[in-house]
């Protein structure tokens, strides 16, 4: 079965009680047991949930992964997974991960002895030397955010596997319909749910997806333990908009191509990182190990004052933090994704105070350039 099929019936796509084109959304707590000796697979919602389930078993699909889990939000499903790890282990973690990941790792797993060295995820070789006998795990995202920097997820993967220790991959940016990080041997696929997955800006979601059984086990004890999961309302939302995923994907990276290559030529654009440009440094690369370079760019422009001209003098693009939604979203690194990063530490990732992020979405990308052409003026 092709993706664009899976999206649609790669879970459960009937109700077997009533035959409903869809699950029910389950809004309910607490289910009748029947037998002392045994309870049935449903006893209380924060350990199972018939919609939370049809959603996960799409998203393990679409992954290739033999099970996910679903969570409250993207940040439920990293903390989540990521204590699987114990005191005294340690990580090595691209550089420009996420502003959130960053913060848990750097203030609270950090204070539980669990500790982090960041690394340009870029090079290899800087990903082993930074191993350790300790070492647990390698946790990456690529194209990353903002700056869009790949990594090699088969290199890293190979890494991982001579070192006797596991590859966990924020696939946010690409969705596995361009992009899945298991079918490169890497062990654990994160995704904030609440960008492309869902689609429409009004879900927090998260996904842990594994291939590894055990592994998946120790995942699901943890999202129970902590009630970490996902509720109904929000699965069954994210389990609409999954369905048009292909055909999202699919316009808003054409429409960024466009903008993009208008973008490059504007005289007060200084620097454009998209990963689909021959000359972006990780093209090759990610060519090689996704199936597109999806909707999510960053650009740099000649002053503050344009940069402020241009996120705040937008109309159609909204400026604001999230990405992946059916409308465009403009935002700014240093002041929203990377707030929690300090100044200097922000500054040596190259993440400067012209830097802009555009996510785009759905709308006719001849508006968005002329929308953005008099804005930045
Ligand atoms: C948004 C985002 C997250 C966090 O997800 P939430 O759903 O906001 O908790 C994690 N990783 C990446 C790459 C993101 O863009």
């Amino acid at each position: 079965m092709k993706l664009a099929t899976k999206l649609i019936h790669g879970g459960p796509t009937v109700d077997m009680q009533t035959g409903a084109l869809g699950v029910p959304i389950y809004q309910i707590s607490t289910y009748r047991q029947t037998s002392v000796d045994h309870f049935s697979k449903y006893d209380y919602a924060r350990g199972d949930n018939p919609t939370r389930e049809a959603l996960e078993d799409t998203i393990a699909v679409l992954e290739g992964g033999s099970r996910c889990l679903a969570f409250a939000s993207g940040m439920a499903a990293i903390s989540t997974t990521l204590m699987i790890f114990s005191p005294g282990d340690h990580l090595v973690v691209c550089d420009d991960v996420y502003g959130g990941a960053y913060r848990v790792l750097s203030t609270i797993f950090s204070r539980m002895g669990i500790k982090s060295t960041f690394v340009d995820a870029t090079d290899l070789t800087a990903i082993e030397a930074a191993i350790l006998p300790e070492t647990k795990g390698i946790y990456l995202e690529t194209p990353s955010n903002p700056l869009l920097k790949v990594t090699d997820l088969r290199g890293a993967a190979a890494i991982a596997r001579r070192h006797g220790i596991i590859t966990l991959v924020d696939n946010t940016f690409m969705t596995p319909y361009l992009q899945r990080p298991l079918e490169l041997d890497c062990d654990i696929v994160l995704h904030s749910g609440t960008k492309f997955i869902n689609g429409h800006s009004d879900v927090l979601c998260g996904f842990a997806v594994v291939k590894d059984k055990e592994l998946g086990q120790r995942i699901r004890y943890i999202q129970n333990a902590f009630g970490t999961g996902l509720g109904p309302q929000d699965s069954f939302l994210t389990l609409r908009g999954v369905k048009t995923l292909k055909v999202r994907m699919d316009q808003s990276q054409q429409n960024t191509l466009k903008i993009v290559e208008w973008l490059k030529a504007h005289e007060r654009v200084t620097a454009v990182h998209y990963p689909g440009l021959p000359e972006h440094p990780g093209h090759v690369i990610h060519s090689a190990q996704a199936d597109g370079p999806g909707a999510v760019f960053s650009f740099e422009l000649d002053s503050y004052e344009t940069t402020k001209r241009l996120l705040e003098g937008s109309h159609l693009a909204a400026f604001a933090v999230s990405l992946g939604g059916v409308e465009s979203i403009i935002s700014y690194p240093a002041k929203m994704s990377h707030a929690s990063v300090p100044k200097e530490v922000r500054e040596r990732k190259g993440i400067k105070d012209t830097l802009v992020r555009l996510s785009v979405g759905l709308e006719d990308p001849d508006d968005l350039i002329a929308d953005l052409q008099q804005a930045m003026g």
